[in-house]
C-alpha cells in the first residue's frame, strides 16, 4: 500500500486540500469555504470528513500524516495565533484538533514556511540547503532556510521578512507599524504605488482609466509589459524597494538563492529584472554575484497544498 499525505493551505475565504504522495503528485484534491466555519470544531469536522472523502473507496493508498500551511501559525505549538483574517480568535490548537479527527501525526506552520518546505522539498531548492522563499501575494511572507532546515526562531513566528522596516516613518501596514517591506513589495503594495503616483504626476497612463479600488497588480504588471510609463515606474520602484530587502536579508544568512513565489512573481522578468539589477549594485561585496534571484519551482496553481504536504512528508522521513 502506498503511503501518501494531505496538505492543506488555510486562506482567509477559502481551504484547499489534496492527497500528495512522496514525489510531490497530487492525486486528488477538494476545497473548503473557511468562511462557512465560525468554529474551529465544525471546520475540523468538515476538513476530516473532506480528507476522508479523498480516501474513500482507495485501498491502494493510506493516509501517513496531515501537513497545514495557514496565517499566523506557529510550528511549535501547532496552533494559529490571533489571525486578524481568520473568523476563530484566540489561540487555535488547529494541530491537536486534526490530529484527533484524523489520528495521524499533524505538522502546522503559516503559508509561507510550507512554500518554503514545497521548494526544499519538490521544487528547486532541492539540492539546496540555504535558501529564502519570498512570497508576493496581498502581503509578503517569507520561509528561511539555512543549512537545511527551516528557522522558527525563539517563537515559533521566525522569517517575517514582509515586516522588516524599509522606510522609517513610511506607509501604514496592516500590522499597525510604517514602513514594512510588504506595504510596497506585494499585490497591495504595488496597487498603493501606482495609486499614488497617478495622484502626483499627469504622465500619461491606461491605469488612469481603471477606477482606483477595481486596480489589480495583474493589470499593472501588463501595462507595464507594454510600456506604460506609470507601470514601468511602479515596477520599478516595487522591485527596488523588493531589492533592498533582499539585500539586508542576505547579509544574514547567505542563501544560495532567493525564490520569489506568488501572484506578483507571476509578472515574471518585469519585476525579477530591475530586482537583479538593484543586487548587482547594492549587494555586499562578500555576497557579490552569490545569490540567484528565482521564480518557485512549484506550480502556482497547486503550490500550498504541495507545500503543505512537504512539510509532513519531512516530519515523517
Ligand atoms: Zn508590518
Amino acid at each position: 500500500m502506498k503511503k501518501v499525505v494531505a496538505g492543506v493551505d488555510i486562506g482567509g475565504t477559502n481551504t484547499r486540500f489534496g492527497l500528495v504522495d512522496e514525489k510531490g503528485k497530487v492525486l486528488a484534491e477538494g476545497h473548503l469555504k473557511t468562511t462557512d466555519y465560525p468554529e474551529i470544531s465544525g471546520f475540523v469536522k468538515a476538513l476530516g470528513a473532506g480528507i476522508k472523502k479523498l480516501l474513500s473507496g482507495r485501498k491502494d493508498i493510506s493516509l501517513a500524516g496531515v501537513g497545514i500551511g495557514a496565517p499566523d501559525a506557529n510550528y511549535h505549538r501547532g496552533t494559529i495565533e490571533h489571525a486578524p483574517n481568520l473568523a476563530w480568535k484566540g489561540i487555535v490548537p488547529l494541530g491537536d484538533l486534526v490530529k484527533k479527527e484524523l489520528k495521524v501525526p499533524v505538522a502546522v506552520t503559516n503559508d509561507a514556511n510550507a512554500a518554503a518546505m514545497g521548494e526544499m522539498v519538490f521544487g528547486g531548492a532541492k539540492n539546496m540547503k540555504d535558501f529564502i522563499v519570498l512570497t508576493l501575494g496581498t502581503g509578503l511572507g517569507s520561509g528561511i532556510v539555512i543549512d537545511g532546515k527551516m528557522v522558527y526562531g525563539h517563537t515559533g513566528f521566525a522569517g517575517e521578512v514582509g515586516h522588516m522596516v524599509v522606510v522609517p516613518d513610511g506607509r501604514v501596514c496592516g500590522c499597525g507599524r510604517k514602513g514594512c517591506l510588504e506595504a510596497y513589495a506585494s499585490a497591495t503594495g504595488l496597487v498603493r504605488t501606482v495609486s499614488e503616483m497617478i495622484c502626483e504626476s499627469r504622465e500619461e497612463s491606461v491605469l488612469r482609466d481603471v477606477p482606483p479600488s477595481k486596480l489589480t497588480a495583474k493589470q499593472i504588471a501588463e501595462a507595464a509589459e507594454k510600456n506604460d510609463p506609470v507601470a514601468v515606474k511602479a515596477m520599478q520602484y516595487t522591485a527596488e524597494k523588493l531589492g533592498f530587502g533582499i539585500v539586508n536579508s542576505i547579509v544574514f544568512s547567505s542563501p544560495e538563492a532567493i525564490f520569489l513565489f506568488g501572484g506578483l512573481a507571476q509578472a515574471g522578468e518585469i519585476l525579477f529584472k530591475p530586482v537583479r539589477e538593484y543586487l548587482k549594485k547594492h549587494n555586499y561585496v562578500l555576497f557579490k554575484n552569490t545569490v540567484k534571484i528565482l521564480p518557485s519551482g512549484i506550480p502556482e496553481s497547486n503550490g500550498a497544498v504541495m507545500g503543505a504536504a512537504a512539510l509532513i512528508l519531512n516530519e515523517l522521513s
